[in-house]
């Protein structure tokens, strides 16, 4: 499933169009950490503690 967000309603939705006032929904910002990477930030982390250290 991919969620839609009415920029002009704020709210989400499945379809492409919104509920509320018509209007073709759009993809919302993708997440400031994809759950398709979800160690991604701790690997993040990681290397900042690691390079941290040394720089
Ligand atoms: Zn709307």
């Amino acid at each position: 499933m991919k969620m839609k967000r009415c920029r002009t309603c704020g709210i989400y939705t499945l379809k492409e169009t919104c509920p509320n006032c018509g209007r073709p929904t759009t993809s919302p910002h993708p997440p400031r950490f994809s759950p398709l990477d979800p160690y991604g930030k701790y690997r993040r982390m990681l290397k900042k503690q690691v390079f941290g250290g040394q720089l």
